[in-house]
Protein backbone atom coordinates (compact mmCIF):
# COMPACT_ATOMS: atom_id res chain seq x y z
CA UNK A 1 0.00 0.00 0.00
CA UNK A 2 1.31 3.69 -1.10
CA UNK A 3 1.54 5.50 2.19
CA UNK A 4 0.11 9.22 1.82
CA UNK A 5 0.36 11.78 4.11
CA UNK A 6 -0.39 15.54 4.44
CA UNK A 7 0.04 18.55 5.73
CA UNK A 8 -3.25 20.86 5.99
CA UNK A 9 -2.31 24.31 7.57
CA UNK A 10 -4.80 26.99 7.51
CA UNK A 11 -3.65 30.45 6.04
CA UNK A 12 -3.55 32.64 9.00
CA UNK A 13 0.04 34.25 8.96
CA UNK A 14 1.68 32.67 11.40
CA UNK A 15 3.33 30.13 11.57
CA UNK A 16 4.12 28.59 15.23
CA UNK A 17 6.44 25.66 15.42
CA UNK A 18 3.82 23.42 16.41
CA UNK A 19 2.17 23.79 12.85
CA UNK A 20 6.26 22.85 11.03
CA UNK A 21 6.38 19.72 13.04
CA UNK A 22 3.28 18.69 11.80
CA UNK A 23 4.49 19.26 8.59
CA UNK A 24 7.92 17.62 9.39
CA UNK A 25 6.53 13.79 10.43
CA UNK A 26 3.99 13.36 7.47
CA UNK A 27 7.22 14.21 5.37
CA UNK A 28 9.60 11.98 6.80
CA UNK A 29 7.39 9.14 6.75
CA UNK A 30 5.91 9.69 3.21
CA UNK A 31 9.50 9.61 2.08
CA UNK A 32 10.93 6.99 4.05
CA UNK A 33 8.11 5.27 2.21
CA UNK A 34 8.47 6.41 -1.16
CA UNK A 35 4.88 7.56 -0.76
CA UNK A 36 3.53 11.18 -0.90
CA UNK A 37 3.00 14.01 0.66
CA UNK A 38 0.13 16.24 0.08
CA UNK A 39 0.37 19.91 0.83
CA UNK A 40 -3.90 21.24 1.04
CA UNK A 41 -4.49 25.00 2.17
CA UNK A 42 -7.53 24.71 4.80
CA UNK A 43 -8.65 28.27 4.00
CA UNK A 44 -12.47 27.84 4.65
CA UNK A 45 -12.20 30.01 7.78
CA UNK A 46 -12.51 33.42 6.02
CA UNK A 47 -12.53 35.92 9.06
CA UNK A 48 -9.29 33.91 10.05
CA UNK A 49 -7.67 33.79 6.49
CA UNK A 50 -4.72 35.97 6.36
CA UNK A 51 -3.54 37.12 2.49
CA UNK A 52 -0.12 36.09 1.61
CA UNK A 53 0.22 33.26 4.06
CA UNK A 54 -0.30 30.41 1.85
CA UNK A 55 2.85 32.04 0.31
CA UNK A 56 4.37 32.12 3.49
CA UNK A 57 3.93 28.46 4.60
CA UNK A 58 4.93 27.76 1.08
CA UNK A 59 7.89 28.92 1.48
CA UNK A 60 8.96 28.04 4.64
CA UNK A 61 8.46 24.23 3.47
CA UNK A 62 10.61 25.38 1.09
CA UNK A 63 13.15 26.39 2.93
CA UNK A 64 12.88 23.60 5.54
CA UNK A 65 13.93 21.41 2.16
CA UNK A 66 10.57 19.83 2.81
CA UNK A 67 8.72 19.45 -0.55
CA UNK A 68 5.48 17.88 -1.44
CA UNK A 69 3.72 15.94 -4.29
CA UNK A 70 0.52 17.23 -4.91
CA UNK A 71 -0.73 20.46 -3.74
CA UNK A 72 -0.50 24.68 -4.46
CA UNK A 73 2.29 25.10 -7.11
CA UNK A 74 3.12 21.34 -7.83
CA UNK A 75 -1.03 20.59 -9.11
CA UNK A 76 -1.64 16.95 -8.99
CA UNK A 77 -4.75 14.38 -9.88
CA UNK A 78 -6.94 15.43 -6.66
CA UNK A 79 -7.10 19.43 -6.92
CA UNK A 80 -8.25 21.87 -6.53
CA UNK A 81 -5.68 22.27 -3.15
CA UNK A 82 -7.39 24.96 -1.40
CA UNK A 83 -10.48 23.99 0.43
CA UNK A 84 -12.14 27.15 -0.64
CA UNK A 85 -12.41 26.22 -4.05
CA UNK A 86 -13.71 22.46 -3.25
CA UNK A 87 -17.42 24.13 -2.16
CA UNK A 88 -18.61 21.75 -4.79
CA UNK A 89 -17.10 18.63 -3.46
CA UNK A 90 -18.10 18.89 0.10
CA UNK A 91 -21.67 19.93 -1.10
CA UNK A 92 -22.14 16.70 -2.77
CA UNK A 93 -20.75 14.47 0.04
CA UNK A 94 -23.71 16.15 2.01
CA UNK A 95 -26.43 15.97 0.04
CA UNK A 96 -24.98 12.21 0.15
CA UNK A 97 -25.76 12.84 3.80
CA UNK A 98 -29.07 14.47 3.64
CA UNK A 99 -30.35 11.00 1.50
CA UNK A 100 -29.89 9.07 3.82
CA UNK A 101 -31.42 11.08 6.46
CA UNK A 102 -27.82 11.57 8.73
CA UNK A 103 -27.71 15.47 7.87
CA UNK A 104 -30.51 17.78 8.61
CA UNK A 105 -30.66 21.63 8.07
CA UNK A 106 -30.52 23.21 11.17
CA UNK A 107 -32.98 27.20 11.87
CA UNK A 108 -32.26 27.08 15.04
CA UNK A 109 -31.67 31.35 15.90
CA UNK A 110 -28.41 31.86 18.26
CA UNK A 111 -31.45 33.21 20.97
CA UNK A 112 -32.99 30.08 21.01
CA UNK A 113 -29.68 27.99 21.51
CA UNK A 114 -28.99 30.69 24.84
CA UNK A 115 -32.20 29.19 26.15
CA UNK A 116 -31.35 25.91 25.54
CA UNK A 117 -27.79 25.81 27.13
CA UNK A 118 -29.48 27.67 30.04
CA UNK A 119 -31.92 25.40 30.43
CA UNK A 120 -29.35 22.36 30.72
CA UNK A 121 -27.03 24.29 33.13
CA UNK A 122 -30.08 25.40 35.28
CA UNK A 123 -30.37 21.02 35.64
CA UNK A 124 -26.80 20.86 35.42
CA UNK A 125 -26.71 18.32 32.53
CA UNK A 126 -24.16 19.06 29.65
CA UNK A 127 -26.18 20.62 26.70
CA UNK A 128 -26.17 18.38 23.65
CA UNK A 129 -27.35 19.89 20.30
CA UNK A 130 -28.84 16.44 19.90
CA UNK A 131 -31.24 16.76 22.42
CA UNK A 132 -32.55 19.60 20.78
CA UNK A 133 -33.22 18.86 17.31
CA UNK A 134 -35.98 21.34 15.73
CA UNK A 135 -39.48 19.84 15.04
CA UNK A 136 -39.48 21.30 11.86
CA UNK A 137 -36.31 20.93 9.65
CA UNK A 138 -36.22 23.11 6.51
CA UNK A 139 -35.11 22.13 3.50
CA UNK A 140 -31.19 22.57 3.32
CA UNK A 141 -30.34 25.98 1.60
CA UNK A 142 -27.74 28.79 1.48
CA UNK A 143 -27.92 30.74 4.76
CA UNK A 144 -28.92 27.64 6.65
CA UNK A 145 -26.12 25.55 8.79
CA UNK A 146 -26.61 21.53 8.08
CA UNK A 147 -25.46 19.62 10.88
CA UNK A 148 -24.91 15.89 11.17
CA UNK A 149 -27.52 13.52 12.90
CA UNK A 150 -25.34 11.76 14.77
CA UNK A 151 -26.01 7.93 16.51
CA UNK A 152 -24.58 7.86 20.04
CA UNK A 153 -22.67 4.52 20.67
CA UNK A 154 -19.19 4.08 22.26
CA UNK A 155 -16.20 4.38 20.15
CA UNK A 156 -13.12 2.10 20.34
CA UNK A 157 -10.10 2.84 18.39
CA UNK A 158 -6.53 2.91 17.56
CA UNK A 159 -4.00 5.88 17.46
CA UNK A 160 -0.53 5.17 16.42
CA UNK A 161 0.86 7.29 19.34
CA UNK A 162 -1.72 7.56 22.06
CA UNK A 163 -2.66 3.57 22.06
CA UNK A 164 -5.80 2.48 21.82
CA UNK A 165 -8.79 4.59 23.20
CA UNK A 166 -12.31 4.21 24.36
CA UNK A 167 -15.02 6.91 24.59
CA UNK A 168 -18.88 6.47 25.82
CA UNK A 169 -21.65 7.89 23.79
CA UNK A 170 -21.44 11.48 25.40
CA UNK A 171 -19.36 12.79 23.71
CA UNK A 172 -21.06 12.22 20.42
CA UNK A 173 -23.09 15.49 18.89
CA UNK A 174 -24.75 16.84 16.04
CA UNK A 175 -21.72 18.32 14.71
CA UNK A 176 -21.85 21.25 12.18
CA UNK A 177 -20.92 20.34 8.57
CA UNK A 178 -21.50 23.36 6.30
CA UNK A 179 -21.55 26.98 7.95
CA UNK A 180 -24.71 29.20 7.09
CA UNK A 181 -21.89 31.41 4.69
CA UNK A 182 -21.50 27.82 2.85
CA UNK A 183 -17.86 27.10 3.79
CA UNK A 184 -17.44 23.07 5.69
CA UNK A 185 -16.30 23.39 9.08
CA UNK A 186 -12.60 22.03 9.22
CA UNK A 187 -14.26 18.54 10.85
CA UNK A 188 -16.84 18.06 8.01
CA UNK A 189 -13.80 19.24 5.39
CA UNK A 190 -10.90 17.39 6.31
CA UNK A 191 -12.71 13.91 6.25
CA UNK A 192 -14.10 14.17 2.75
CA UNK A 193 -10.19 15.64 1.62
CA UNK A 194 -8.48 12.99 3.37
CA UNK A 195 -10.75 10.33 1.70
CA UNK A 196 -10.67 11.93 -2.06
CA UNK A 197 -7.19 12.66 -1.24
CA UNK A 198 -6.54 8.99 -0.39
CA UNK A 199 -4.64 10.09 2.37
CA UNK A 200 -3.92 6.67 4.44
CA UNK A 201 -1.92 8.33 7.79
CA UNK A 202 -3.82 11.02 9.50
CA UNK A 203 -1.29 13.08 11.31
CA UNK A 204 -1.99 15.92 12.89
CA UNK A 205 -1.70 17.53 16.81
CA UNK A 206 -3.75 15.76 19.65
CA UNK A 207 -6.06 18.39 20.44
CA UNK A 208 -8.39 16.85 17.50
CA UNK A 209 -8.22 13.36 20.01
CA UNK A 210 -11.22 14.66 21.91
CA UNK A 211 -13.11 14.66 18.23
CA UNK A 212 -11.99 11.94 17.30
CA UNK A 213 -15.25 9.85 18.03
CA UNK A 214 -17.67 12.63 16.15
CA UNK A 215 -15.13 11.81 13.38
CA UNK A 216 -15.58 8.19 13.58
CA UNK A 217 -19.51 8.84 13.52
CA UNK A 218 -19.05 10.40 10.29
CA UNK A 219 -17.01 8.24 8.51
CA UNK A 220 -19.17 5.72 9.45
CA UNK A 221 -22.14 7.46 8.32
CA UNK A 222 -19.89 8.54 4.60
CA UNK A 223 -19.24 4.43 4.55
CA UNK A 224 -15.37 5.61 4.41
CA UNK A 225 -12.80 3.87 5.73
CA UNK A 226 -10.74 5.91 8.45
CA UNK A 227 -6.78 6.61 7.49
CA UNK A 228 -4.53 5.40 10.54
CA UNK A 229 -5.10 8.18 13.01
CA UNK A 230 -1.50 9.47 14.67
CA UNK A 231 -1.98 11.89 17.32
CA UNK A 232 1.48 14.21 17.69
CA UNK A 233 2.03 15.40 21.27
CA UNK A 234 1.77 18.77 22.23
CA UNK A 235 4.61 21.33 22.40
CA UNK A 236 4.94 22.38 26.17
CA UNK A 237 6.06 26.01 27.58
CA UNK A 238 9.28 25.92 29.04
CA UNK A 239 8.41 25.92 32.56
CA UNK A 240 4.63 24.12 33.94
CA UNK A 241 2.65 21.76 32.23
CA UNK A 242 0.90 24.21 29.81
CA UNK A 243 0.84 24.55 26.06
CA UNK A 244 3.45 26.27 24.21
CA UNK A 245 2.04 29.73 23.39
CA UNK A 246 3.04 32.82 22.01
CA UNK A 247 4.07 34.23 25.66
CA UNK A 248 6.07 31.81 25.94
CA UNK A 249 9.13 33.14 24.03
CA UNK A 250 8.75 31.39 21.19
CA UNK A 251 9.04 32.89 18.17
CA UNK A 252 7.30 32.09 14.94
CA UNK A 253 9.35 30.38 12.50
CA UNK A 254 9.28 33.06 10.30
CA UNK A 255 11.26 34.68 13.20
CA UNK A 256 13.82 32.31 14.04
CA UNK A 257 14.88 32.48 10.08
CA UNK A 258 15.34 36.40 10.19
CA UNK A 259 17.21 36.11 13.54
CA UNK A 260 19.60 33.45 11.44
CA UNK A 261 18.66 29.96 12.47
CA UNK A 262 19.79 27.52 9.93
CA UNK A 263 17.09 24.98 7.82
CA UNK A 264 19.31 22.48 8.63
CA UNK A 265 19.24 23.38 12.70
CA UNK A 266 15.02 24.31 12.41
CA UNK A 267 14.54 20.82 10.56
CA UNK A 268 16.86 18.78 13.17
CA UNK A 269 15.56 20.35 16.27
CA UNK A 270 11.46 20.27 15.52
CA UNK A 271 12.00 16.70 13.97
CA UNK A 272 13.24 15.65 17.54
CA UNK A 273 10.69 17.66 19.47
CA UNK A 274 8.84 15.01 20.61
CA UNK A 275 10.55 12.14 18.32
CA UNK A 276 13.65 10.32 19.03
CA UNK A 277 15.36 7.03 17.87
CA UNK A 278 16.57 5.59 20.79
CA UNK A 279 20.11 6.30 20.36
CA UNK A 280 22.20 9.59 21.84
CA UNK A 281 22.59 11.05 18.42
CA UNK A 282 21.60 14.99 18.47
CA UNK A 283 22.81 15.88 15.06
CA UNK A 284 20.45 14.96 12.18
CA UNK A 285 20.67 15.58 8.48
CA UNK A 286 17.28 15.76 6.74
CA UNK A 287 18.34 12.06 4.96
CA UNK A 288 19.37 10.68 8.73
CA UNK A 289 15.60 11.87 9.75
CA UNK A 290 14.26 10.40 6.66
CA UNK A 291 16.14 7.04 7.46
CA UNK A 292 15.99 6.69 10.67
CA UNK A 293 11.99 7.99 11.84
CA UNK A 294 9.47 5.75 13.07
CA UNK A 295 6.20 6.19 14.29
CA UNK A 296 6.37 4.25 17.18
CA UNK A 297 9.13 6.18 18.42
CA UNK A 298 6.93 9.36 18.52
CA UNK A 299 6.00 10.35 22.10
CA UNK A 300 3.14 10.33 23.60
CA UNK A 301 3.35 13.15 26.46
CA UNK A 302 4.13 16.62 25.48
CA UNK A 303 7.45 17.45 24.55
CA UNK A 304 9.08 20.46 26.35
CA UNK A 305 10.15 23.37 24.18
CA UNK A 306 13.86 24.68 24.80
CA UNK A 307 15.26 27.59 22.83
CA UNK A 308 18.92 26.80 24.25
CA UNK A 309 18.60 23.73 22.68
CA UNK A 310 17.98 25.33 19.54
CA UNK A 311 20.80 27.50 19.74
CA UNK A 312 22.94 25.06 20.90
CA UNK A 313 22.06 23.12 17.48
CA UNK A 314 21.97 25.94 15.42
CA UNK A 315 25.96 26.44 16.55
CA UNK A 316 26.24 22.91 15.67
CA UNK A 317 25.15 23.44 12.29
CA UNK A 318 27.26 26.20 11.65
CA UNK A 319 30.34 24.49 12.52
CA UNK A 320 28.99 21.81 10.81
CA UNK A 321 28.12 23.59 7.38
CA UNK A 322 31.84 25.19 7.36
CA UNK A 323 33.58 21.94 8.50
CA UNK A 324 32.04 20.22 5.76
CA UNK A 325 30.94 22.22 2.81
CA UNK A 326 33.85 24.71 3.35
CA UNK A 327 34.21 28.73 4.21
CA UNK A 328 32.32 29.42 0.83
CA UNK A 329 29.27 27.72 1.40
CA UNK A 330 28.57 28.87 4.95
CA UNK A 331 29.03 31.77 3.79
CA UNK A 332 26.32 32.27 1.06
CA UNK A 333 23.82 31.36 4.17
CA UNK A 334 24.73 34.82 5.66
CA UNK A 335 24.50 37.67 3.09
CA UNK A 336 21.51 38.96 5.41
CA UNK A 337 22.88 38.68 8.41
CA UNK A 338 26.51 41.18 8.43
CA UNK A 339 26.77 44.71 9.90
CA UNK A 340 25.64 47.51 7.29
CA UNK A 341 29.40 48.90 7.65
CA UNK A 342 30.30 45.57 5.59
CA UNK A 343 28.31 46.12 2.38
CA UNK A 344 31.57 47.81 0.59
CA UNK A 345 33.62 45.36 1.50
CA UNK A 346 34.32 42.33 -0.75
CA UNK A 347 33.39 38.44 -0.64
CA UNK A 348 36.76 37.72 0.23
CA UNK A 349 37.18 39.88 3.28
CA UNK A 350 33.80 39.10 4.35
CA UNK A 351 35.04 35.40 3.67
CA UNK A 352 38.11 35.97 6.12
CA UNK A 353 36.25 37.26 9.07
CA UNK A 354 33.53 34.75 8.85
CA UNK A 355 36.34 31.76 8.99
CA UNK A 356 37.57 33.37 12.76
CA UNK A 357 34.27 33.89 13.98
CA UNK A 358 32.10 31.33 12.88
CA UNK A 359 32.93 28.74 15.70
CA UNK A 360 31.31 31.16 18.00
CA UNK A 361 28.15 32.35 16.20
CA UNK A 362 24.80 31.18 17.96
CA UNK A 363 22.77 32.05 15.49
CA UNK A 364 24.01 34.24 11.97
CA UNK A 365 22.36 37.26 13.12
CA UNK A 366 25.40 37.39 15.82
CA UNK A 367 27.58 38.80 13.07
CA UNK A 368 25.52 41.96 13.29
CA UNK A 369 26.72 42.58 16.99
CA UNK A 370 30.10 40.53 16.25
CA UNK A 371 31.79 41.41 13.47
CA UNK A 372 31.16 45.61 12.78
CA UNK A 373 35.09 46.18 14.06
CA UNK A 374 36.49 44.38 11.17
CA UNK A 375 34.89 47.02 8.65
CA UNK A 376 35.11 50.12 10.65
CA UNK A 377 36.97 52.00 13.36
CA UNK A 378 35.29 51.56 16.69
CA UNK A 379 34.82 54.77 18.55
CA UNK A 380 37.80 54.88 21.08
CA UNK A 381 36.85 54.85 24.61
CA UNK A 382 39.74 55.13 27.11
CA UNK A 383 37.20 54.29 29.99
CA UNK A 384 36.13 51.43 28.65
CA UNK A 385 40.05 50.32 28.55
CA UNK A 386 41.36 51.35 31.88
CA UNK A 387 38.24 49.89 33.87
CA UNK A 388 38.19 46.33 32.18
CA UNK A 389 39.16 44.20 34.57
CA UNK A 390 42.39 42.81 33.72
CA UNK A 391 43.83 46.17 32.63
CA UNK A 392 42.05 48.09 36.43
CA UNK A 393 45.17 47.21 38.19
CA UNK A 394 47.56 49.10 35.52
CA UNK A 395 48.08 53.10 35.65
CA UNK A 396 47.40 54.70 32.50
CA UNK A 397 50.89 55.17 32.25
CA UNK A 398 52.01 51.76 32.13
CA UNK A 399 49.69 51.55 29.62
CA UNK A 400 50.31 53.73 27.66
CA UNK A 401 54.19 52.11 27.70
CA UNK A 402 53.06 48.78 27.24
CA UNK A 403 51.12 50.01 23.85
CA UNK A 404 54.05 51.58 23.04
CA UNK A 405 56.05 48.85 23.15
CA UNK A 406 53.47 46.90 21.45
CA UNK A 407 53.24 49.55 18.11
CA UNK A 408 56.91 48.81 18.17
CA UNK A 409 57.48 45.18 18.10
CA UNK A 410 54.45 44.69 15.57
CA UNK A 411 55.32 47.86 13.30
CA UNK A 412 58.95 45.68 12.58
CA UNK A 413 57.04 42.91 11.71
CA UNK A 414 58.43 41.40 8.23
CA UNK A 415 55.54 39.14 7.36
CA UNK A 416 51.69 40.22 8.69
CA UNK A 417 50.49 36.67 8.96
CA UNK A 418 49.19 34.74 11.80
CA UNK A 419 52.21 32.78 12.64
CA UNK A 420 54.38 35.70 12.89
CA UNK A 421 51.79 37.71 14.67
CA UNK A 422 51.39 34.92 17.22
CA UNK A 423 55.48 34.56 17.55
CA UNK A 424 56.05 38.47 18.04
CA UNK A 425 53.08 38.53 20.78
CA UNK A 426 54.38 35.72 22.73
CA UNK A 427 57.79 37.65 22.63
CA UNK A 428 56.61 40.65 23.66
CA UNK A 429 54.69 39.09 26.76
CA UNK A 430 58.10 37.82 27.51
CA UNK A 431 59.85 41.23 27.14
CA UNK A 432 57.24 43.22 29.15
CA UNK A 433 56.74 40.64 31.91
CA UNK A 434 52.77 40.60 31.68
CA UNK A 435 50.19 37.91 32.03
CA UNK A 436 48.47 37.14 28.50
CA UNK A 437 45.25 38.26 30.15
CA UNK A 438 46.88 41.83 30.81
CA UNK A 439 48.63 42.44 27.32
CA UNK A 440 46.31 40.51 24.75
CA UNK A 441 43.50 42.34 26.61
CA UNK A 442 44.75 45.37 25.92
CA UNK A 443 45.89 44.87 22.12
CA UNK A 444 42.26 43.50 21.89
CA UNK A 445 40.47 46.27 23.34
CA UNK A 446 42.48 49.19 21.65
CA UNK A 447 41.71 47.39 18.17
CA UNK A 448 38.03 46.55 18.53
CA UNK A 449 36.66 47.80 21.86
CA UNK A 450 34.46 44.88 21.57
CA UNK A 451 33.38 42.36 24.53
CA UNK A 452 35.44 39.66 23.02
CA UNK A 453 37.35 39.15 19.89
CA UNK A 454 38.29 35.64 17.72
CA UNK A 455 41.94 35.11 19.14
CA UNK A 456 44.34 38.05 19.00
CA UNK A 457 46.65 37.07 16.18
CA UNK A 458 43.71 35.84 13.96
CA UNK A 459 41.72 39.19 14.55
CA UNK A 460 45.04 41.31 13.82
CA UNK A 461 45.89 39.01 10.40
CA UNK A 462 42.68 39.84 9.33
CA UNK A 463 42.17 43.06 9.88
CA UNK A 464 45.79 44.11 8.46
CA UNK A 465 49.17 45.81 8.84
CA UNK A 466 47.54 49.40 8.73
CA UNK A 467 44.21 49.39 10.09
CA UNK A 468 46.01 47.31 13.21
CA UNK A 469 48.78 49.51 13.51
CA UNK A 470 46.90 53.12 13.14
CA UNK A 471 44.00 51.91 15.25
CA UNK A 472 46.74 51.02 17.99
CA UNK A 473 48.84 54.39 17.24
CA UNK A 474 45.36 56.32 17.69
CA UNK A 475 44.72 54.38 21.12
CA UNK A 476 48.42 55.58 22.13
CA UNK A 477 47.53 59.11 21.71
CA UNK A 478 44.51 59.29 23.75
CA UNK A 479 45.63 57.73 26.65
N1 LIG B 1 -6.05 23.19 9.44
C1 LIG B 1 -5.79 22.57 10.68
C2 LIG B 1 -4.85 23.44 11.48
O1 LIG B 1 -4.11 24.22 10.91
C3 LIG B 1 -5.09 21.26 10.43
C4 LIG B 1 -5.52 20.14 11.20
C5 LIG B 1 -5.19 18.86 10.45
O2 LIG B 1 -4.00 18.65 10.16
O3 LIG B 1 -6.10 18.13 10.12
O4 LIG B 1 -4.84 23.32 12.69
Amino acid sequence: MEIITRFAPSPTGYIHIGNVRSAIYPYLLARQNKGKLILRIEDTDRARYVEGATELIEDTLKWLGLDWDEGPIVGGPNGPYFQSERTEIYHAWARKLIKSGRAYADPTTPEQLDQYRKECSEKKIPFLYRNYRPKNMPEWKPGIPLRFKTEPKEYSWHDEVMGDMHTGSEVLDDIILIKKDGYPTYNFAHIVDDAEMGVTHLMRGVEYLSSTPNYLALYEALNLTPPKIVSLPHILAPQGNKKLGKRDGAKSVTEYRKDGILAEAMLNYLACLGWNDGTEQEIYTKEELIKNFSLDRIQNSGARYDETKLLWLNGQWIRKIFDEQGAEALYERTHAFWPDSAKNYDDQYHIKVLAIIYDRLKTLSDLREMTDYFFVDPTINIDLLVNNKFLKKLSEAELETLLKKSITKLTALKKWDADSLQTALNELLAETNKKPAELFSLIRIAVSFAPFSPALHLTLEVLGRDVSLARLNAVASAI
